[in-house]
């Protein structure tokens, strides 16, 4: 579903990604994990065109982010993606704020989005939510929101920034939980995080990523295992 191949990005004179190969195949969950800076957000802010890559090849379903033109919308109809802060809409509820979207890009009815929001925020363990506005729930809950919001695309690929980053650790369990769920459900994700034990269990490729580069992968028992100083360093630090 995304293939990166020799992925170079530079900001200026910084080179931020220094050629790298990674593949994500249909529901599988990759871990982006390694040290501020290492060029992990830019590497999945590339995914969905936020950022644009300076030289080799990266392709998300089936569009070819390196060619000319690139319909931006339409990439990210198919590639979700959530971030630490969760931008909800404070004057809309809920349900409002699942279904702005889609409402508007695929044009569905009243009806039709009630009956998505029921089954997004249902995903989500929300579905007793609906009406009320985001000020009114916690911070997990509105993250879980923001989760809601990108399922109600129905994209094909999910990208998540450190989205517990700014939760107290009794609301992340909460929030890992409904990726969890999603992975189960067979959802493609690719996630940055700090939760190495989650990043254990959840995901089926583990991408280590160090000054720019793909530095080591493998499948979560790499992080009990590491081939190289630079991630026995990292999880050493990390757990
Ligand atoms: P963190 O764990 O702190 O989030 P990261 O691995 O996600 O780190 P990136 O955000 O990808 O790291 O940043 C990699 C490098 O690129 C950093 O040195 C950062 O300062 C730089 N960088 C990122 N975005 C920009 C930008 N828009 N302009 C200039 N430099 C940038
Ligand atoms: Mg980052």
């Amino acid at each position: 579903l995304v293939r990166f191949h020799g992925v170079r990005k530079s900001f200026g004179e910084l080179e931020v990604l220094k050629g790298i190969d990674l593949e994500v195949a249909p529901g599988e969950v990759v871990a982006l994990i390694g040290r501020s800076g290492s060029g992990k957000s830019t590497a999945l802010r590339c995914v969905n065109g936020l950022e644009r890559i300076n030289a080799g090849e990266l392709t998300v379903c089936g569009r070819e982010l390196h060619g000319g033109k690139v319909d931006l919308r339409e990439l990210r109809q198919d590639v979700g993606i959530v971030f630490q802060s969760y931008n909800l809409f404070p004057h809309l509820t809920v349900e409002q704020n699942v279904t702005l979207a889609p409402r508007k890009v695929h044009k569905i009815g009243a009806g039709e989005a009630r009956d998505l929001a029921a089954r997004v925020l249902a995903q989500v363990g929300l579905s007793d939510k609906a009406q009320n506005y985001p000020e009114q729930l916690s911070g997990g809950q509105q993250q879980r929101v923001a989760i809601a919001r990108s399922l109600a695309m129905r994209p094909k690929l999910i990208l998540f920034d450190e989205v517990t980053s700014a939760l107290d650790p009794e609301l992340t369990g909460e929030v890992l939980r409904v990726i969890e769920q999603l992975a189960s459900e067979g959802m493609t994700m690719m996630l940055v995080t700090h939760e190495m034990a989650f990043a254990r269990s959840v995901a089926d490729q583990v991408v280590f990523m160090h000054q720019g580069r793909v530095w080591e992968t493998g499948t979560g028992d790499m992080l009990a295992n590491p081939q190289t100083p630079e991630l026995r360093q990292f999880v050493g630090n990390g757990l």
